[in-house]
């Protein structure tokens, strides 16, 4: 089967009005249970948008352990294209919530090189799990095809690098 090529000026979602996607989404998802269906049903004709969106991620080397913990997309903002950003912050949650009960536990909250030391520690495996997760994010296609079950046919356009400056160096 020849997987379909959204570039293609013919291809139907370079065609379909608006309401014409909204309407083929709403027959696609018809047989979900209504909680899953309402964040499609809920989006208005004019909330659909023509472009496709750019997708930026983030894959930072290091962070400074100091007063600002990162969680999340914050730290690992990755594409949406592996389902896997909310489970990197939930993961990253669920080991800070387990270090802050252990530093009250041992009342280590009160030695500053104890908490320096025990966010470094975060830090480095949070970053080295997200990193992995933001780079697998890129290439999705290389191991999986679509829920359709067709290749996905989206390519990765690398864009330069932007800026990113962690608040104003005062911590
Ligand atoms: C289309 C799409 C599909 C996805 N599908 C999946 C999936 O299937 N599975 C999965 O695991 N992950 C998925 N993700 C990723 C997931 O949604 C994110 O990784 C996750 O929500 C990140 O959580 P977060 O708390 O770090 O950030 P967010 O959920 O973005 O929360 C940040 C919050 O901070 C608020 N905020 C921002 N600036 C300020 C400010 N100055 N003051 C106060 N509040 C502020 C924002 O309004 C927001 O509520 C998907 C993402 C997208 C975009």
């Amino acid at each position: 089967m020849q997987p379909s090529d959204v570039s293609d000026p013919n291809h139907w979602l370079q065609t379909a009005s608006p309401q014409e996607k909204r309407d083929r989404v709403l027959k696609a998802i018809g047989g979900m249970p209504a909680e899953l269906r309402e964040i499609f049903e809920q989006t208005p004709v004019e909330g659909i948008h023509p472009e496709s969106h750019v997708w930026r991620d983030i894959e930072l080397d290091s962070l400074p352990f100091d007063r600002v913990i990162l969680v999340g997309d914050a730290a690992h903002a990755m594409t949406p294209f592996r389902g896997e950003g909310g489970y990197h912050t939930l993961i990253d949650t669920l080991l800070l919530g387990n270090i802050f009960s252990d530093m009250n536990t041992g009342a280590k909250f009160k030695d500053p090189a104890a908490v320096r030391e025990i966010i470094a520690c975060y830090n480095q495996e949070m970053l080295q799990r997200g990193r992995k997760a933001v780079q697998d994010s890129r290439n999705p296609w290389k191991c999986r095809v679509s829920w359709a079950g067709k290749p996905l046919v989206v390519e990765m356009v690398p864009l330069s690098d932007l800026e990113i400056k962690l608040g104003n160096g005062v911590y």
